[in-house]
């Protein structure tokens, strides 16, 4: 089953035409492994470097620095323990923010469980990490600071050029999770002071299970998959040619013009934002106003659950999300939104509207149609 209006696009997104036109060639007729000395191999292995140089472009960095791998959860991983684990004799300190995404903060738990010590900053009432609370948090045994560029859940953007500028100021390495940033906002590695940077390419119009680890030229990363020579041996596994391809189209597509796209996203995610509220009592909107995700409308309706609400509009055929796709199905609630302190109501109410380029106003107006009654049903119901 389809939806026909989709609006989670920070769960992942579709793939772009011409993403896919660049793909399929390597999925057809040229297989060839990128290590074979073959002809048919080595086309393969000038395609990644391409794909690579359009990446670095795209961020501001050399072709050296990017590292593919499976994707965000692997560059997140990667960063964190492969830092850790090559500078554990100089101290042991992580800090890192209490909205990360999951592949950040469950990584830092393992860390914790190996001997590392890591603080869990807090935020404000927006998602915002202050850049002096992680000043104070550090000391002499920190190596390591991993703060996100814009946040999954709620579309926070973090001040992560300051916070980079504070690091590197400390001797400090820092990494942050870009992952829904790129596209959404300029993006450059030396202007937000970043040593490592991860990526995703299906949350770009690229495809799923391919992303980049940026790792800046010096800062030393033990590799997390042992074996082969691939990625100048720091990342083993015959690379996935297609993915990897279509990652670099997918990436210099989603930021081309990007301004001008971002500014029509944001108008139209204002409309739907500002037009539930006003048609939907008891709604607030979660996570700041400026400095917030062009696509994303994060709202808390009082008196509902907002998983029965998800089901209602998927009858509707409108795909939204409960805040994280990831954490969906599962009964803990929301850690952003305890972060930002929510209580409970505004928590479980809460419903997540991720917008893309390809998302039509029409498409919102049915939304601002469709969902009004649907909560006013749902409240009546319950008492
Ligand atoms: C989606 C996401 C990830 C994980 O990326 P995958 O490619 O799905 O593993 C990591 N961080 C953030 C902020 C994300 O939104």
């Amino acid at each position: 089953m389809t939806n026909r209006i989709y609006l989670d696009n920070a769960a992942t997104t579709c793939l772009a035409e011409p993403v896919r036109e660049a793909m399929m060639p390597w999925l057809t007729a040229q297989y060839g492994n990128p290590s074979s000395i073959h002809g048919t191999g080595r086309e393969a292995q000038k395609a990644i470097h391409l794909a690579r140089c359009k990446a670095a472009e795209a961020i501001g960095a050399e072709p050296r620095e990017i590292f593919f791998t499976s994707g965000g959860s692997e560059s997140d991983n990667w960063a964190l323990k492969g830092y850790a684990f090559a500078h554990r004799t100089e101290g042991n300190h992580i800090i890192t923010s209490s909205v990360e995404h999951h592949a950040v903060l469950h990584t830092c738990r393992w860390l914790e469980k190996q001997g590392f010590r890591v603080t869990y900053l807090p935020t404000d009432a927006e998602g915002r990490v202050d850049p002096d609370t992680v000043e104070k948090a550090i000391t002499d045994q920190t190596i390591l600071i991993s703060i996100m560029a814009a946040n999954n859940e709620i579309g926070t953007m973090e001040p992560v050029s300051q916070i980079g500028e504070t690091a590197g100021k400390h001797g400090i390495a820092f990494h942050t999770d870009a992952v829904q940033a790129i596209g959404a906002m300029p993006l450059n590695v030396k202007k937000l002071h970043a040593d490592m940077l991860s990526l995703s390419a299906h949350k770009f119009h690229g495809p799923k299970g391919t992303g980049l680890l940026y790792i800046r030229s010096g800062t030393v990363l033990q590799p997390l998959i042992h074996g082969g020579a691939q990625e100048r041996g720091m990342r083993a596994g015959t690379e996935n040619t297609a993915g990897i391809v279509g990652l670099g189209e997918a990436i210099a597509l989603c930021t081309k013009d990007m301004e001008e796209k971002n500014r029509r996203i944001a108008c139209l995610r204002d409309e739907l934002t500002e037009g539930l509220l006003r048609r939907i009592p008891d709604s607030c909107l979660n996570g700041p106003r400026r400095d917030r995700l062009p696509g994303n409308c994060h709202l808390s309706f009082r008196g509902i659950e907002g998983e029965a609400l998800l089901l209602r509009l998927d009858l509707a055929g409108i795909a939204a999300s409960g805040g994280s796709a990831c954490t969906s199905g599962s009964p803990e609630p929301s850690h952003v939104m305890r972060a930002i302190g929510a209580d409970d109501e505004r928590t479980k109410g809460s419903v997540r509207f991720t917008l893309s380029d390809e998302t039509k106003k029409e498409e919102l107006d049915e939304v601002l149609r469709i969902l009004p009654p649907l909560v006013e049903e749902m409240r009546r119901l319950r008492t």
